[in-house]
């Protein structure tokens, strides 16, 4: 599968700041230089509280208000939400909350719905059906914003050799349908736009 539709604006919903680092980078970092795009970090808010102890109406209300917000001069959107197939409990919650909050936008506004992986999170039964290939710089700017921003959490499985360990996976489980690439990056298209 490709992406095949134009969109102009970029939403990443991402349930704790690393989330959106790890798991789409590629849209932050290359796609950013032409396309406005919004990181939407839901647990900044809240602090330490859990965010499966909220009402889900209320993290819906967020992304709501963020979406209504990138679409006022209607631009396309491409959103990027966390996967439910996911240990985290956080992260289950988040993607829970997306659904009913694109649902409105869906055939006017949003041209492209994508799941990203999280490391270390995100379970074997997710089916990713896109794939991106990046290069071992492109490692190197993950880990180093990683590093930056969220320190703590670079411990195995997020340190260097698990993350090269994980695209090098994904790179040789998308061989037969592309061509070789050494890393991959899998994303899930949940809806895009003909
Ligand atoms: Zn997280």
């Amino acid at each position: 599968m490709r992406l095949n539709y134009e969109w102009e604006k970029t939403l990443i919903v991402s349930p704790h700041g690393d989330d959106a680092i790890l798991g789409a980078t590629e849209f932050i970092t290359t796609d950013c230089d032409y396309r406005p795009t919004n990181v939407l970090i839901i647990a900044d808010k809240y602090s330490d509280q859990k965010l499966d102890t909220l009402p889900l109406i209320d993290i819906t209300r967020r992304i709501e208000e963020k979406i209504q917000e990138m679409v006022s001069d209607k631009s396309q959107l491409l959103i990027l939400i966390p996967p439910h197939e996911d240990r985290n409990e956080d992260h289950r919650v988040v993607h829970r909350a997306c659904l009913p909050a694109v649902r409105p936008y869906r055939h006017l506004y949003i041209s492209t719905i994508l799941e990203y992986s999280i490391i270390g999170s995100t379970m074997s039964e997710w089916r990713p059906n896109y794939f991106m290939n990046i290069s071992k710089a492109d490692i190197d700017l993950k880990e180093k914003l990683m590093l930056k921003n969220y320190p703590k959490e670079m411990g195995y499985p997020r340190d260097r050799k698990s993350l090269e360990t994980f695209y090098r996976y994904w790179g040789l489980e998308v061989t037969p349908d592309y061509e070789f690439y050494e890393f991959v990056v899998p994303y899930k298209i949940l809806f895009m736009k003909g």
